[in-house]
């Protein structure tokens, strides 16, 4: 496609200028002597309208095959609208018909459907107003997310996506092997590795945080952006077996410092989404769910809180709302709680740090106290944790002896030792899950609507 698209043509000034637009049409009226169209080209959510009067060359010929559905090119002039909801309209002076759409087969006609049954039509979805909105949101939050770290002078890591570690921690790995599943070659009814394509066992991988480690240590500051996989077997709104994951990781940077990157981080993404995706983000909050531009804008203009977790479980322990999990120091706080201190409490985004070391990964830094280590969580209303970091343990003994804690073997991370055994340097990050980010800002329910082809336990169709 080349263009002018849509998006542009509403624009521009109706002087008659002569255009061609191509698109699909979503829907037709018939009158006496000429017929409307509503056509959508994908650069935005408003169709283009268009006027085809019965003059026009082959009209009886190609009026009834212009079904919802269909792909076409017009010519034609641009002229004032008469209607008060565009300034523009197009009159055709020719129509090609590329492609028709059977009205009595194709399935995307007036009617709405469920997001499940168009879960089954992945092909088709993104050619409702939904499933396109969800994809220029998506599209526009990639280049933001890239923009505020380039500007930044952050360099962007491609981690691998195959793994040899398997001892990544955050989640079940998907194993990645090349070896007969028939006929699996054992020795003493184990597995020969050796013999699989890698010579070793490999995986798909959960994060990339390890690895980014290593470039910041050379580099000062880094991110990713890019694939991840879990092997979850919970069927549920917010997990998804393959997801896109964002993680920057900054050296000379403490707890503190990692609080101020992310939470400056997550207004750039927001401003710059309210102020350039704002028709898509009108369409959300009228249809979806009509609290999200307010809370957006509220998290771009109010300063996030800063908490200690155990001051957050004093806080709940003071409420009178009955929890499904009760609450006391050392629990794994549960979206119910967190939803508690940003809706409830505080209303506004909280950052909690200062975690209980038990239920934390290995590599975070211990604080003096021996029981709680530098983690911090950025909860949200409405999601609760949207983001997870540390300030990682950059001290090696230190760090020998969680990974034996957490029962680990130290040799799987020799690698990672390395790093604190040369040129140690205090560095932190975090991680940011993509697709639960796009449904935070559209309001959309389930996870498996903000991908374009969703992999979850027990589905991928497409
Ligand atoms: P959860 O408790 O929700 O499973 P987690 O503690 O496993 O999350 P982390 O290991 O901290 O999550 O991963 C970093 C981020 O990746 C999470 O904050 C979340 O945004 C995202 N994430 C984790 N697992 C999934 C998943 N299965 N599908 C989509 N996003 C995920
Ligand atoms: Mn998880």
């Amino acid at each position: 496609m080349k263009g002018p698209f849509i998006k542009d043509i509403l624009k521009m000034n109706p002087d008659n200028k002569e255009i061609s637009v191509c698109g699909w049409i979503r829907t037709k009226r018939d009158s006496k002597s000429f017929s409307f169209i509503e056509l959508n080209d994908g650069s935005c959510m408003s169709n283009l309208q268009i006027i085809i009067d019965s003059s026009v060359k082959g009209y009886n010929e190609f009026i009834n095959k212009l079904t919802t559905g269909s792909s076409v090119k017009i010519d034609g002039k641009l002229v004032k609208s008469p209607a008060k909801e565009q300034n523009v309209e197009l009159h055709a002076e020719n129509v090609t018909l590329y492609g028709e759409a059977d009205p009595e087969k194709y399935v995307l006609q007036k009617k709405r459907h469920t997001f499940e049954y168009l879960r089954t039509i992945a092909h088709l979805r993104p050619r409702t107003n939904t499933f396109s909105a969800i994809a220029r949101v998506r599209s526009a939050m990639s280049f933001y997310i890239h923009r505020f770290f380039q500007e930044k002078g952050f360099v962007y890591v491609h981690t691998p996506i195959i793994t040899s570690s398997d001892c990544e921690g955050a989640g079940a790995m998907f194993q990645v092997t090349t070896l007969p599943l028939e006929n699996i070659p054992k020795t003493n009814g184990k597995i020969n590795f050796e013999e699989d394509f890698f010579g070793k066992k490999s995986s798909l991988t959960v994060s990339g945080q390890l690895e980014g480690e290593t470039y910041a240590c050379a580099l000062g500051n880094i991110y990713t952006f890019g694939p991840t996989f879990r092997a979850e077997h919970s069927n549920t709104t917010r997990h998804l077996a393959e997801f896109w994951m964002i993680e920057p990781e900054m050296t000379f940077c403490d707890i503190n410092g990692n609080m101020d990157a992310a939470e400056e981080f997550l207004k750039y993404i927001f401003k710059n989404l309210l102020e350039n995706c704002r028709e898509d983000m009108d369409f959300f909050n009228t249809r979806i769910d009509n609290t999200i531009i307010a809370n957006l804008e509220s998290i771009i203009n109010e300063e996030f809180v800063r908490l200690k977790y155990t001051e957050a479980i004093k806080e709940l322990e003071k409420s009178k709302v009955a929890f499904e999990f009760p609450v006391k120091w050392g629990i794994d706080l549960q979206s119910e709680h967190e939803k508690y201190l940003t809706e409830q409490v505080f209303k506004k985004p909280v950052i909690l740090t200062d975690y209980p070391k038990e239920i934390k990964a290995f590599y975070m830094k211990l604080n003096e106290d021996d029981k709680t280590v530098r983690a911090m969580d950025v909860l949200v209303p409405r999601l609760g944790e949207i983001i997870g970091g540390s300030e990682r343990e950059d001290n090696e003994q230190k760090l020998v002896k969680r990974i034996k804690q957490m029962n680990l073997n130290p040799e799987d991370y020799w690698w990672y030792l390395e790093l604190r055994r040369y040129g140690s340097v205090p560095h932190s990050g975090f991680g940011l899950g993509f697709e639960r980010l796009i449904q935070f800002v559209t309001g959309m329910q389930n996870i498996r609507d903000v991908i374009p082809f969703p992999r979850a336990f027990k589905s991928i169709d497409f």
